[in-house]
């Protein structure tokens, strides 16, 4: 855990969030500036600053991410409609938290760009 990582502090419960889904690898969390109606946030339990910054070890964890996004998008009752998964890497792709996240987007026709 990172110190004074807000993302660290939502998957330890240190600071309050909307869980959709936890194990003992990732936690899922509604956004909290949602930008369409279906807007979570997953994240590795393990900081890992940015996209960057993974390794051979973070593979399995990699796949296990995109794993959990697609079965909570069934859940959300997107797996038919659609859906996107976003990662923002550092500051020209618009990162602001640095703590690996994906933003899993849904629940309206999407553009290219949002
Ligand atoms: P980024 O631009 O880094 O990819 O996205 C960070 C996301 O985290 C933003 O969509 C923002 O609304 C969300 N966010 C920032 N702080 C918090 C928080 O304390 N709780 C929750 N649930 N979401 C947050
Ligand atoms: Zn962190």
């Amino acid at each position: 855990m990172a110190a004074d990582c807000i993302f660290c502090k939502i998957a330890a419960g240190e600071l309050p969030s909307e869980i959709v889904y936890s194990d003992d690898q990732v936690v899922a969390f509604k956004d909290i500036r949602p930008v369409a109606p279906v807007h979570i946030l997953i994240i590795p339990r393990k900081h890992i600053p940015d996209l960057t910054a993974i390794t051979e070890e973070d593979r399995e964890l990699l796949g296990h991410i995109h794993l959990v996004a697609v079965e909570i998008a069934r859940q959300m009752g997107l797996s038919e409609r659609g859906f996107r998964i976003v990662n923002n890497c550092k500051e020209e792709g618009g990162q602001v938290v640095y703590h690996l996240h994906f933003h899993l987007l849904g629940g309206r026709q999407l553009r290219i760009l949002g």
